[in-house]
């Protein structure tokens, strides 16, 4: 029998339905809106399509949003000057920003001087630490939207699940891992030298969850996975004009129980995530501020 489709569209506008009244409470409360502020280095084609989901999504659940936009030559300082300014203004609650940057910034390093309580994004060491010990208040979006649609599988026990990640990127891979261990799930994470091993079939065939994220289309064969599995793809590839994920879905589907498509399953829940965040990051700078010390 065909696994079933596991839909992120409509689990996505569930959530954002109790984002938005969440928002309505509090803007009630306090009487004032989170504000989400993106920030783009240079002109990106790539990044459009997210920058006008960012904005259409905040639109609808009452969140303020800007882009600041940046031009390309901008220096390492010269963002670094801009970040500072929006973590100081009280009126912003959420700073993200547009990857990739160009190569005169060091992406890696920059995170560091987003202000942990506005990274909504999850990305300062200090909310990627957090996940370790399993007191994130702030996850990384694609992560928290791979756990979300494992939560949305009634009856779904993580606790002791032999669970592959394959992709081992800071934004989703090793966090992702990272949540499931804190499930209790049997975690094993592949990367390119698993595959360079010749070894990433046999992690996929033994796993009763796989997750992908590697950007590599057709990376993971349907057969490989194992009868009853749940799939969760998270790769996106445009071949011969369409987005394909890094599943041979057709095939995989044959065999699992649940399966992501592509595009529509863990995409649209990343957006909500990232709206998520904002509020838990609203919140949390309403406690830090009513807080005498
Ligand atoms: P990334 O930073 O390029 O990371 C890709 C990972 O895959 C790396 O850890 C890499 O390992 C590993 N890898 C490469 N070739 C491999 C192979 N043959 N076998 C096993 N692992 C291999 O990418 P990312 O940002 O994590 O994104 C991954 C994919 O997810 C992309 O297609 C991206 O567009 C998509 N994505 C989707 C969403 C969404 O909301 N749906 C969000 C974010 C990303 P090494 O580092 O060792 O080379």
């Amino acid at each position: 029998m065909a696994g079933k489709i596991l839909e992120g569209k409509s689990l996505a506008l569930t959530i954002k339905e109790k984002i938005k009244a969440e928002i309505g409470q509090l803007r009630s409360r306090h009487n004032a809106v989170p504000r989400l502020v993106s920030v783009e280095v240079g002109a990106n084609p790539a990044s459009e399509v997210y920058l006008r989901s960012q904005r259409k999504n905040a639109e609808n659940l009452g969140i303020e949003y800007r882009l600041e936009k940046l031009p390309k030559e901008t220096t390492e300082d010269e963002l670094i000057r801009t970040l500072d300014k929006l973590n100081k203004d009280k009126s912003i609650n959420g700073i993200m920003i547009q990857m990739p940057l160009p190569s005169q910034i060091n992406a890696k390093s920059i995170s560091r001087h987003i202000d942990p309580l506005k990274d909504v994004e999850a990305v300062h060491p200090q909310n990627m630490g957090e996940i370790v010990f399993g007191n994130a208040k702030i996850l990384p979006c694609t992560a928290a939207a791979c756990m979300e649609l494992l939560d949305s599988i009634e009856g779904l026990d993580l606790y002791g699940k032999e669970v592959v990640v394959v992709g081992h990127s800071e934004i989703v891979g090793k966090p992702l891992a990272l949540l499931l261990l804190n499930k209790f799930a049997t975690t094993s994470v592949c990367h390119i030298a698993t595959g360079e091993r010749g070894r990433l079939s046999e992690f996929v065939k033994n796993a009763e969850i796989v997750i992908v994220a590697v950007g590599k289309a057709g990376l993971v064969k349907g057969e490989w996975i194992k009868e009853g599995a749940i799939v969760i793809d998270v790769g996106i590839n445009r071949v011969e004009g369409k987005l394909v994920g890094d599943v041979e879905f057709a095939k995989a589907q044959e065999r699992a129980s649940y399966i992501t498509p592509v595009p529509g399953g863990v995409g649209p829940l990343t957006v909500a995530m990232l709206m998520k965040n904002l509020v838990e990051a609203y919140k949390l700078q309403i406690n830090h501020h009513s807080c005498p010390n």
